[in-house]
């Protein structure tokens, strides 16, 4: 017989930069305490897709409100085997929304405020709705500061760009991908210069610099952390 799960009727936020780690710690605590997972990421990437498939103008902001809320159906859901995807109605887009092009061009989206605006309703009301059903990670951006200001836990991720983009490198090597070491290099900080304004620490989140740090040590470090609750 299975035991029954104890679940933590909390939310956790999990905010950072780029290739930060975001994602491995949000993964890995959603398996060990059964959390739902939003990776707020995929929303905007999602848009990005719509916006680069369509053919419309990333810079021209009426397009892309356009994309974000005309026929986007969005969905992140759990794959099996501690895997995540998201999904635009029956398409499994996980893939295309990691490429370098959707990478580059999405902070054009993300910094149109009309876009933000359009996806802060489904990430509140995904967090509300999972939080009182099993508890709730959500990584990104601006969790902590505008998504979930009252998430009973929040980590703020940081590391040097040098590592990030050593970090991506070895992702990008594992797919067959010959870029540069100094082409994601300065992706990343292009990202970042980007991304800054949308990328701020709550006053009450946890800092955690992952630069020295693997990820095991990381998410042991929150594991202690969520002991508490
Ligand atoms: O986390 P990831 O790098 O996949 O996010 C892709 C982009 O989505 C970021 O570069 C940022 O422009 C945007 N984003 C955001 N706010 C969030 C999550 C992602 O602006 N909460």
């Amino acid at each position: 017989m299975t035991e029954a799960v104890q679940h933590k009727h909390i939310i956790v936020a999990i905010d950072g930069q780029a290739g930060v780690g975001k994602g491995t710690l949000a993964k890995r605590l959603s398996q060990k305490f059964h959390f739902k997972y939003l990776d707020t990421g995929t929303l905007y990437r999602g848009v990005t897709l719509r916006v680069v498939e369509s053919g419309a103008d990333p810079k021209n902001a009426k397009e892309c409100i356009n994309a974000a809320k005309n026929g986007f159906d969005f969905d992140f859901k759990h794959v099996g085997d501690g895997q995540f995807a998201a999904f635009l109605g029956e398409r499994n887009v996980e893939a295309d929304i990691r490429t370098r092009e959707v990478s580059q061009v999405v902070p054009y989206i993300s910094n149109c405020q009309g876009v933000r605006d359009v996806l802060f309703d489904f990430q509140v009301n995904f967090a509300k709705e999972w939080k009182g059903k099993t508890g709730v990670v959500l990584d990104g951006r601006d969790i902590g500061t505008r998504i979930c200001p009252d998430a009973d836990i929040k980590f703020f991720l940081d590391a040097a760009p040098e590592v990030r983009a050593q970090r991506r490198l070895q992702e990008l090597r594992a797919r067959g991908s010959d870029i540069s070491f100094d082409d994601i290099l300065a992706d990343v900080k292009k990202r970042d210069a980007q991304d800054a304004d949308n990328t701020k620490p709550a006053n009450d989140a946890i800092l955690v610099d992952t630069s020295t740090m693997d990820a095991d040590t990381v998410f042991d470090f929150a594991c202690t952390k969520l002991e508490k609750f």
